[in-house]
């Protein structure tokens, strides 16, 4: 949420509805403005020509103007609301792409409840924010900006006696909306432990009861609902505190205005029908401030846009640990990769490459200034622009239960069949489709055909070539097909990523053997590095690998 520049940018779609919903909202309240200046000029008139007709006039007048305002109300709502609930889906599927390109333990760092929360309340919330938010805050504005001159050309001084009264409300508001924000905050964190408990319920049902773990379970569950409860009453007390003061203090203000108001009339400065006019105006004024008392709370951080990326890639002394007071994972990685170039780590299982990778689409955030992308440091990119660079096919694929095109297509709105099949094609996938019942219509996930493991990395090699990004990382994404299979996607992916940066991860020496630079890593550090036959004729780690690989496969052949 803290992208306020971002959140904004998911509104431009929506534009028109945007202008045509803010005109409604003046217009509305412009009509709505009307309706005390008719009544007060009724109670100002002549009352001994006071006709039937006359009075039959300033009613209707007052009907139209209510009818009028009451329909661009609805207007409005129907505009504002319709955009919000667009702006929303927008949201929620970013948010879902955005997932969809996280390795595995990006899931390990951040709870299932954590997202599931994150994706049902927050954007629920952004909705919130998109459609009333927008609303009240513009019918607030406008409210205000209209009835307060209005209120001064009527009285000034009893103008002026509002602001003993005001500001007092508006600082109950602030100081009670923080403490609910608070909680509401807190709340927020525990419901998504409590949906984590759930989750993990559901999912390890079959260890729970394997180890007769029901009730216990149960129990536990129980607690913490019960704790949430008690969150949620606690939440509701401060609201409830906060609803009678601020009544009190509404109601201290017309005291002063009904006692003060008299006086002025009787010294022949306020008519009976301005009086009237000026409660009116007073009450649509704190109505309005009631019905924005939501705060709006939004830090919009500094970023900036960047030139398009190009692909180079460095790390400067570069440590790096999950947590502060664990053993580094990565240590002083010096490293430049240059725009274009294809680079491979290889390393044992455990020695920081996933991690390294992970680092460069921000799935984990870099130390300042150490890693940088064409010489900006990482995190001074806008994480959309960013990651719209970056191919990233983690280690553990995800697929979705849909289509196979959706899911190669997936994030790319509108991807072109044509374009869908290129990917496939560079991924290696056009034949195992071409045995598929409906081709790229075939369902696969739960309510398809379960892909093989090679499959699937192949699918998600494909959707990564389909954003044709300038950055390619494949996280150890060819382990589960074949080395004959394996050389042929290399070789397509080698022409589709001419140009463009590639990082390859893999176990195995046929998959890097080509790469520009190969880097050996082995407890977080790059041990060695330099082209394959540099290498070889070192006759360190990886000619020992490459060695050992290569009577493997010699005695498979055999
Ligand atoms: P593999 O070849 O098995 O994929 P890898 O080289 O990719 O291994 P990493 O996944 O980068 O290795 O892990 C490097 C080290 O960091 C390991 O010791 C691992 O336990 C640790 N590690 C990885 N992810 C996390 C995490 N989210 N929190 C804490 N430690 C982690
Ligand atoms: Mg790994």
């Amino acid at each position: 949420m803290g992208d306020l520049r971002k959140f904004f940018g998911y509104f431009r779609p929506y534009k028109t509805s945007l202008i045509v919903g803010v005109v409604c909202i003046l217009v509305g309240v412009i009509f709505n403005v009307t309706i005390p200046l008719i009544v007060g000029k009724v109670i100002d008139a002549n009352w001994n020509d006071v006709t039937w007709t006359k009075l039959t006039i300033a009613a209707l007048k007052v009907l139209g103007a209510s009818a009028l305002s009451g329909l661009f109300l609805f207007l409005q709502r129907r505009i504002l609301i319709g955009m919000s609930r667009h702006v929303e889906y927008d949201l929620r599927n970013d948010f879902y792409a955005a997932l969809v390109d996280q390795p595995l333990s990006f899931f390990h760092e951040h709870r299932t409840g954590d997202l599931m929360a994150r994706a049902t309340n927050d954007l629920a919330a952004v909705r919130q924010l998109a459609g009333p938010m927008i609303m009240y805050s513009l019918q607030t504005v406008f409210v205000v900006l209209i009835i307060l001159p209005i209120l001064f050309t009527i009285n000034w001084k009893l103008t002026l006696l509002l602001f003993v009264t005001m500001p007092l409300v508006s600082l109950t508001v602030k100081f009670f909306g923080q403490q609910v924000h608070v909680r509401f905050e807190k709340i927020q964190d525990f419901f998504s432990q409590i949906t984590a408990r759930a989750q993990e319920n559901f999912t390890g049902v079959r260890v729970v009861r394997a180890y007769a773990q029901e009730n216990a379970e149960i129990e536990a569950f129980n607690k913490l609902n019960y704790e949430y409860a008690q969150k949620n009453l606690g939440l509701v007390r401060t609201d409830a505190l906060m609803r009678p003061l601020m009544t009190f203090l509404i109601g201290f203000g017309f005291v002063l205005i009904i006692w003060v108001g008299p006086l002025l009339a009787a010294r022949g400065q306020l008519t009976a029908g301005q009086f009237t006019e000026f409660n009116m105006y007073l009450f649509r004024l704190i109505w309005q401030a009631i019905a924005t008392i939501k705060p709006l709370i939004a830090d919009a951080p500094q970023v900036i846009p960047r030139p398009p990326i190009q692909g180079k890639i460095d790390f400067r002394d570069f440590t790096f640990r999950y947590h502060a007071d664990s053993e580094p994972v990565l240590r002083d990685i010096n490293l430049t990769i240059e725009a274009g170039q294809t680079v491979a780590f290889v390393g044992r299982t455990g020695s920081g490459k996933s991690t390294l990778v992970n680092l460069i689409p921000r799935v984990i955030e870099a130390p300042a200034g150490s890693l940088l992308i064409d010489d900006i440091p990482v995190a001074e990119y806008p994480l959309a622009q960013l990651r719209g660079a970056i191919g990233y096919v983690p280690q553990e694929t995800f697929l979705f239960s849909n289509s196979l095109a959706k899911n190669i297509a997936f994030g790319v709105d509108e991807a072109e069949r044509q374009k869908i099949e290129w990917a496939a094609e560079v991924a290696g996938l056009t034949d195992d489709v071409r045995d598929f019942h409906e081709g790229f219509d075939t369902l696969v996930g739960e309510r398809g055909i379960t892909l093989s493991g090679g499959q699937k990395q192949r699918t998600a090699i494909a959707r990564a070539v389909l954003r044709e990004p300038k950055i390619l990382i494949l996280d150890d994404a060819l382990s589960s097909v074949d080395t004959y299979t394996e050389e042929k996607i290399l070789s397509k992916l080698r022409a589709v990523m001419r140009a463009r940066t590639s990082i390859i991860v893999s176990h195995r020496v046929s998959t890097v053997r080509h790469a520009d630079l190969i880097c050996v890593l082995d407890e977080g550090r790059i041990i060695e590095r330099g082209t394959h036959d540099e290498l070889l004729a070192l006759g360190g780690e990886y000619a020992e690998l490459y060695e050992r690989q290569l009577l493997e496969e010699e005695l498979a052949a055999t």
